[in-house]
C-alpha cells in the first residue's frame, strides 16, 4: 500500500469516525487508523452523547432501535449527597421524546463500532471503495514531517503518505505533542481519571425501577460524598438492559488523599441511596480510561499547522460545568469541521497553516469554543472543595431539617438554612459561590 491517500485519520473514536464519515461522503480516499481490535474496543464514557449532530452523520438513525444506541434520555437528574442522604434537582419531559432526541445513550463497544459499519457503508458508495479503509490493531508512532509540513505516519516499519493528517487520537495525545502542538507535560491536576461499572438487569425490572418507558432513559450525575472529598463527581445512565455507574475523579486529590479509584467506587454502591438504586444488579464490566478536566488552559496553542488537524479530546475538547460531561458531541462538531477543512484544503490544492487555519476559526465559531469559553467559571467552580464538599453537605443537612416533621414548633426555612450554613460552610463562602456561580452560568 504504498499510493498516498488524500488524508489518514489517527484513532476510530467518535472524533475520527465522524471525520472518516465527511470525507467518504466527499470523495476522499483516506485511511482510519485505529490501534485497538475494534473501533471502540479501547474506549471509556458514561455515557451520553448530547445533541444532535448524530443525526447529521447517520439521518434518522432513531429508526434502527436495534443500532449503536441505547436510550434516549428524557429524565434528568442532578443529586448531592453527603454521608447518608441525597437531594436532588429532577426534571423529566416528554418534550424529550421526539427525535432528533436531545440526548441518547451509548455503550462505546458498540456504538463506535456500529459507527464504523455506517463509515464502511459510505465508503462503499464513494468513488474510492476500493482504495478508502479502516485500518484496525495498527499503533501510529510517528508523525512524518518535511520541512515543518505533516506528510504521513509510520507504524512500526511501514509509512503511509498523505496530503493531510487529522489527529483524532483522544486525550492521551502524545501525537500531537509530537508534532509540537502541545507541552510534553500536562499537569496531572488537570486530568481526572473515570472508572465505571456496567451491571447488567432483567431489562424488565430496570424499565421499572427507573420508570422507563420503551426506550426512554434517565441520566443522574451525583457531586459530594460520592467521591469521599475527592475532587470530582459521580455518574448513573440507563442502558437498554444494564446501568453504567461510576465516578470521574482528580488525579492530583487521588494522590494526595491516598485513595484509590475501584475503593471510592466500591464505597459509592454502597452508599444508603445508591445501594437501593442498584440492588440485584450483575456487575458485568468494569472500565478505566483518564478524561480531561476541561480547563481550557491545557488545550494545545493551535490546533493545526502544515498539512496537520487536532481534533476531538486530543484537542482536550471536553467540558463539565455542572450540567453534563460533553466530550462525544464536541469530538462528533470538531471531527466533522476538520473533514471540512481538509476537504477545503483538497479543493484549493493547499494544504499549508493558511487553509488548515480554517479549522481553528471553525470552531472558535461553533457551539464548542464558545461554550467552553463561556463556561470556564463554571469548570473550575465545579472543581473547588467549596462546591464538591461543603455545599453538598449544606443542602443534604438543610433537607434533612426541612423534611423532617417533629412535634415541637417547626423553624422556618430560613432558620433552618442559616443554622446548615455555620454548620457546614460560612457566608463568606456562600456569597463566593453565589457571585461566581451567577456569573459563570
Ligand atoms: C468515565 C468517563 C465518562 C464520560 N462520560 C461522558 C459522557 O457522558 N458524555 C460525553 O460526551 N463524554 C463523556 N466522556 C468523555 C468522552 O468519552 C470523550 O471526550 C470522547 O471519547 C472523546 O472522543 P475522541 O474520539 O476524541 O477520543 P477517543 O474516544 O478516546 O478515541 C481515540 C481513539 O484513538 C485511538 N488511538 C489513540 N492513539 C492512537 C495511535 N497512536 N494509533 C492508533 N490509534 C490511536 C484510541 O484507541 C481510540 O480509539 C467520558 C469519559 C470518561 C473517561
Amino acid at each position: 500500500m504504498d499510493e498516498k491517500f488524500d488524508c489518514i485519520i489517527v484513532g476510530a473514536g467518535v472524533a475520527g469516525l465522524t471525520a472518516a464519515m465527511i470525507l467518504a461522503r466527499n470523495n476522499m480516499k483516506f485511511l482510519l487508523i485505529e490501534k485497538g481490535e475494534f473501533p471502540g474496543s479501547k474506549n471509556v464514557s458514561g455515557g451520553v452523547i448530547w445533541g444532535e449532530d448524530l443525526s447529521r452523520l447517520v439521518p434518522e438513525y432513531w429508526h434502527e432501535t436495534d443500532g449503536g444506541w441505547d436510550r434516549y434520555i428524557n429524565h434528568r437528574r442532578l443529586t448531592f449527597i453527603d454521608e447518608q442522604s441525597s437531594f436532588s434537582i429532577d426534571f423529566k419531559s416528554d418534550h424529550f421524546n421526539t427525535p432528533p432526541y436531545a440526548g441518547i445513550v451509548v455503550l462505546r463497544s458498540k456504538f463506535d463500532r456500529w459507527l464504523a459499519g455506517k463509515v464502511e457503508e459510505a465508503i462503499a458508495e464513494s468513488d474510492f471503495a476500493m482504495d478508502s479503509f479502516i485500518a484496525t490493531n495498527i499503533l501510529v508512532e510517528e508523525i512524518l514531517m518535511e520541512k515543518d509540513k505533516a506528510v504521513g505516519i509510520r507504524t512500526g516499519d511501514e509509512k503511509f503518505y498523505a496530503d493531510s493528517i487529522i489527529l483524532a487520537e483522544g486525550v492521551n495525545n502524545l501525537l500531537t505533542r509530537q508534532a509540537g502542538l502541545q507541552n510534553d507535560y500536562v499537569p496531572a491536576d488537570h486530568i481526572l481519571t473515570g472508572v465505571k461499572e456496567i451491571i447488567r438487569y432483567d431489562q424488565n425490572v430496570l424499565e421499572d425501577r427507573f420508570q422507563l418507558n420503551g426506550l426512554s432513559g434517565m441520566s443522574n450525575e451525583y457531586v459530594g460524598f460520592a467521591t469521599r472529598g475527592v475532587e470530582g463527581g459521580g455518574f448513573l445512565y440507563t442502558n437498554r438492559d444494564t446501568i453504567s455507574i461510576g465516578l470521574v475523579l482528580g488525579l492530583k486529590d487521588l494522590r494526595k488523599k491516598g485513595l484509590k479509584p475501584h475503593d471510592i467506587l466500591s464505597d459509592f454502591k454502597a452508599h444508603p441511596v445508591i445501594k437501593d438504586t442498584i440492588r440485584g444488579g450483575e456487575v458485568v464490566e468494569y472500565s478505566a480510561h483518564v478524561v480531561s478536566s476541561g480547563d481550557k488552559r491545557i488545550m494545545p496553542k493551535k490546533l493545526y499547522k502544515d498539512g496537520l488537524l487536532v481534533c476531538g479530546e486530543a484537542a482536550n475538547l471536553l467540558m463539565n460545568a455542572g450540567k453534563a460531561i460533553q466530550g462525544m458531541d464536541y469530538a462528533m462538531r470538531s471531527g466533522i469541521l476538520a473533514a471540512e477543512s481538509a476537504i477545503k484544503a483538497r479543493d484549493a490544492g493547499d494544504f499549508s497553516s493558511h487553509i488548515m487555519k480554517g479549522y481553528q476559526d471553525a470552531l472558535n465559531n461553533s457551539y464548542v469554543m464558545q461554550d467552553i469559553n463561556n463556561f470556564q467559571d463554571a469548570v473550575h467552580l465545579l472543581h473547588n472543595p467549596v462546591m464538591y464538599q461543603k455545599m453538598p453537605n449544606l443542602i443534604n443537612h438543610f433537607g434533612r431539617n426541612f423534611f423532617t416533621i417533629r412535634n415541637e414548633p417547626t423553624k422556618k426555612a430560613h432558620a433552618m438554612f442559616r443554622e446548615s450554613v455555620s454548620e457546614h460552610a460560612s457566608w463568606m463562602d456562600l456569597i463566593k459561590i453565589g457571585i461566581k456561580g451567577a456569573r459563570s452560568l
